[in-house]
């Protein structure tokens, strides 16, 4: 069975509240391995390429909001003049883009068994009023769609995790270099796996 490799990143609000090393310690403790491993400013252009730049994603992410609005009678028009999801989404990917650069970013990729489930199981809903107790979203967020959407920013849930395994390898390229990931076995790994 092989491997999968995810891309974590601490957003802004998580490292401006110290929350690094007790979010990285969850990842670390259920058995992933680091393989790469830096704190970083973003610069626009890789947040521009890292969050995709096609319909169905920005059609996904707008829907989000629509559904929430649905279900208490707001109406998407007053903020984004429009209640097309599509547009919708594109206009959350230029918040995201201006909110990474509020302050550098703990960027790490960790490889693993089904890493890309593990993470976003450990993660959480991503709206954060959603995300249960015991997930990092679920423990340090309580962030909703409406104040967001309203404050003109992306929903503050502290923790990117990579969703499919095609975006764990592009995004864990993206935003390191070769040079900058590790290739090596963790030491309790013949525990977790020992007919490896
Ligand atoms: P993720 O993979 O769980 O982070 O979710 P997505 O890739 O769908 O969305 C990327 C990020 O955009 C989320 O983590 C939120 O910070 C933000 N976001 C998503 N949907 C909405 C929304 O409807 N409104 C606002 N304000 N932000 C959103």
């Amino acid at each position: 069975m092989n491997k999968q490799k995810a891309l974590l990143i601490i957003k802004p609000d998580g490292v401006q509240r110290g929350l690094c090393g007790t979010i990285l310690k969850r990842f670390e403790k259920v058995g992933l391995t680091i393989i790469g491993f830096k704190f970083a400013s973003a610069d626009p252009a890789t947040v521009k390429a890292h969050y995709p730049e096609n319909d169905v994603w920005f059609g996904k992410v707008g829907q989000r909001t629509l559904t929430n609005y649905a279900k208490k009678g707001l109406d998407a028009k007053k903020i984004f003049g429009t209640d097309n999801a599509i547009q919708i989404g594109k206009t959350v990917k230029q918040w995201l883009i201006s909110y990474f650069q509020e302050s550098p970013v703990l960027i790490v990729a960790v490889e693993g068994y089904e890493t890309i489930e593990i993470v976003r199981k450990i993660s959480g809903n991503t709206i954060p009023i959603l995300a249960i107790p015991g997930t990092v979203r679920g423990d340090f967020s309580h962030d909703t769609i409406d104040l967001a959407n309203e404050q003109n920013r992306p929903l503050r849930n502290i923790i990117h995790a990579s969703d499919s395994v095609e975006d764990g390898e592009k995004e864990v390229n993206l935003w390191f270099t070769k040079e900058e990931l590790f290739s090596y076995k963790r030491a309790d790994e013949a525990l977790m796996f020992p007919l490896n």
